[in-house]
């Protein structure tokens, strides 16, 4: 009883308390954030790393809160992939992400893919198929154009259902990516079933590539298993020219990371990328 006592002190304890405090505050502002012109699209670009130009480029959400400054997605999506709002929110990521790299288009610069993250949540919405092909209308996009990253974890929740949607969206034409590959389950009897285009290398192996065997070890595994299903090999996270020339080296197709650029806003990207007439 005294144990128990205790750990209840302790869930009071004035540090949990003031996450909890900032959780809630979060979560009874995040409805309305979007009406309220809250949430901005920053994109990061990803280069192929034979040609060195850029290919695509991954839209990540901000949310910028008028009193708490700039909140990192990493804090609010899950609460939102709690509450349910991430159905929306991700939608209005996709339509923003879409209109985007439309306009980039009509502006004279070289299709490039918009690749955008899906939660478990929207992945699980019966319309997911028919809200993208509407969105994709709207803006005029080529479903070529689009890539979608979905990760293992949320795949693994109900493998058949997941991979009849994957395949409808293939179907589509999109570029379907699994993010932050070698963090989930090890499913590498799922992987050849999941008829998905792109690996992306998780960060956390890409940090530590050349000074930790282990995790060049675990990267070189991933290149070699992506070559022998026949999919494009991307790593994030890459900061040093040290990362980059190993990853090169071992036969990355692209990379992505503070090396090349921060996810910025829109305008930023456009001097990156190349006109028409240049190619
Ligand atoms: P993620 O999909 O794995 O996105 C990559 C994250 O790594 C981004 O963090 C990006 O800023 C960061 N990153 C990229 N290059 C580097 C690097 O060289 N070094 C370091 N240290 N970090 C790098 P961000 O933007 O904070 O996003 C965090 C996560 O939030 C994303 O991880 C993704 O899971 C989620 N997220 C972001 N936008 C969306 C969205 O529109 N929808 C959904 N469902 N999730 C999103
Ligand atoms: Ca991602
Ligand atoms: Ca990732
Ligand atoms: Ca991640």
């Amino acid at each position: 009883a005294k144990q128990q006592g205790r750990s209840q002190y302790q869930f009071y304890s004035p540090e949990i308390n003031t996450q909890l405090q900032e959780r809630l505050t979060l979560e009874n502002e995040l409805h309305g954030a979007l009406e309220r012109n809250e949430m901005v699209v920053y994109y990061q670009p990803l280069i192929d790393l034979h040609s060195g130009q850029i290919t695509a480029v991954e839209a990540l959400i901000r949310w910028q809160h008028p009193t708490l400054g700039m909140i990192s997605p990493a804090k609010f999506i899950p609460i939102a992939e709690a509450n349910g709002a991430i159905v929306q929110i991700g939608e209005w990521v996709l339509r923003t992400a879409c209109a985007q790299n439309r306009a980039w288009q009509l502006a004279g610069f070289t299709p490039i893919r918009m690749s955008v993250n899906l939660s478990a949540r929207q992945f699980e919405q019966p319309y997911l198929v028919e809200v993208i092909n509407q969105i994709l209308e709207e803006t005029e996009l080529q479903a070529s154009n689009l890539e979608l990253e979905v990760t293992e974890s949320f795949l693994m929740g109900n493998i058949e259902r997941s991979i009849k949607t994957l395949k409808q969206l293939r179907e589509v034409g999109i570029w379907l990516a699994l993010d932050d590959f070698g963090t989930g389950y090890s499913s590498l009897s799922y992987l050849k079933r999941f008829p998905v285009n792109i690996l992306k290398i998780d960060r956390s192996f890409v940090q530590d590539v050349v000074s930790n065997p282990d995790s060049a070890a675990v990267t070189d595994a991933i290149i070699a298993l992506a070559k022998s299903l026949r999919l494009s090999i991307t790593a994030e996270g890459v900061e040093t020219q040290e990362q980059l020339d190993y990853l090169k080296m071992q036969g990355c197709d692209e990379g992505q990371g503070y090396y090349f650029s921060r996810p910025v806003p829109a305008e930023i990207i456009a001097p990156m990328l190349q006109k028409i007439s240049q190619q």
